[in-house]
């Protein structure tokens, strides 16, 4: 069975405050009313985690433990839980409380009643975090809102619920250290955001030293822009007209008779041959560029909706749910839902497609 919700929950040597979040968490999921399921992915922990995930597993069905080999790091532990999803929902929430889950139901309210199919977990007071990684922050969002072209909300972390739309699109990405807080607001879906205060982390230390920081920030900048390849083609043409300079600088000293026999050759050869290399290096840069961007292949659109698709109740494309319009599914029947295909691999949009085609039939 497909529940209604996911919540995704990496996890890396996080002993210590996986019997609080358990504890917080599954009085709350269960009192929401839903169908649910936790997935809790294991990223390659060296102490007790694997062994309590196992543990709480036997007494709560709901929790799917999925354990990765090694450690693969934050973004791509959340990936894994991504693709393991099954839900309508998607939420993902780092295992150490400082993102509060109480808020997860007025997330799931806000995406079903206003039909959006992003709702970002916006902190609003973040007084808890140091300053250094408040001031880091900071300067990280500047600069990759000004080097690329995507606006990613500074104060939104990786608390955020998808739909399935939503959750398929990122998963259909071929890109590989793909960073998840710049990727989904890059695909520009419907979107409205919660806001929460960030508490402290309720047990255990950051599992997030410098070198990871810094990981995230490269992979961050070099997948949402190609500023950084033009550099060279700008020092090209820079050097290009420095070169043009010195030449005519040399050919006066030398017409003066200023200088030694040779020096006048020898400086323009360097200037010319400098801003000829720069300039080479800076095309190679440019079709690099697009090589990089072919390679990631984000999609340059994504289909909502298709009347010739939907009247023939034929699989759409991904979907999306109209904004300001509730959620389809919400609108279907309980006997409508149950005549649905549910099978996991399915997209939502063929759900749908499908559920639309049967109310016409009906
Ligand atoms: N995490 C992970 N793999 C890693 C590092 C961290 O799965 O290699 C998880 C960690 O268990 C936590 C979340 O990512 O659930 C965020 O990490 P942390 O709270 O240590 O980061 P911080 O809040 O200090 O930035
Ligand atoms: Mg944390």
């Amino acid at each position: 069975m497909v529940p209604e919700l996911s919540v995704v929950i990496p996890m890396y040597n996080e002993e210590e405050v996986l019997p609080l979040l358990v504890e917080r968490l599954r009085p709350l999921l269960e009192g929401m009313g839903t169908t649910y399921e936790v997935v809790a992915v294991d990223d390659g922990s060296k102490d007790l985690t694997a062994a309590l995930l196992q543990r709480y597993h036997r007494e709560w069905p709901q929790l799917r433990v999925v354990r990765l080999r090694a450690n693969a790091g934050h973004q791509a532990a959340i990936s894994a839980g991504l693709a393991s999803a099954l839900g309508d929902y998607v939420v993902t929430l780092d295992a150490d409380l400082q993102d509060p889950p109480e808020i997860i139901p007025q997330m799931l309210a806000a995406a079903k009643t206003d039909g959006v199919d992003v709702v970002y977990g916006v902190r609003n007071d973040r007084s808890s975090d140091t300053w250094f990684k408040r001031a880091s922050a900071q300067a990280f969002y500047r600069l990759i809102g000004l080097m690329s072209q995507t606006s990613a909300h500074a104060d939104a972390g990786d608390y955020r619920l998808m739909s399935r739309a939503t959750v398929d699109a990122v998963n259909s990405l071929p890109e590989h250290n793909r960073v998840l807080r710049f990727i989904v607001p890059a695909l520009n879906f419907p979107s409205d955001t919660v806001e929460y205060k960030r508490d402290q982390r309720a047990a255990g230390d950051s599992k997030y030293p410098l070198m990871k920081m810094v990981k995230l920030s490269l992979d961050s900048l070099t997948g949402f822009s190609t500023a950084p390849l033009r550099l060279a083609t700008f020092a090209g043409f820079g050097g290009a007209l420095v070169a043009v300079l010195l030449v005519l600088y040399t050919l006066i000293s030398r017409s003066q008779g200023h200088t030694v026999a040779g020096w006048t050759s020898t400086v323009a050869i360097v200037a010319a041959v400098g801003a000829v290399q720069l300039v080479c290096v800076g095309i190679l840069g440019e079709y690099i560029g697009r090589m990089y961007a072919h390679m990631q292949g984000r999609p340059t659109y994504f289909i909502a909706y298709d009347s010739m698709t939907a009247e023939a109740g034929e699989r759409g494309p991904t979907d999306t749910p109209l904004p300001a319009h509730p959620h389809p599914e919400n609108l279907q029947t309980d006997t409508v839902r149950a005549g649905l295909d549910r099978a996991p691999a399915q997209p939502q949009s063929a759900r749908l497609h499908e559920a639309e085609s049967t109310q016409l039939r009906g």
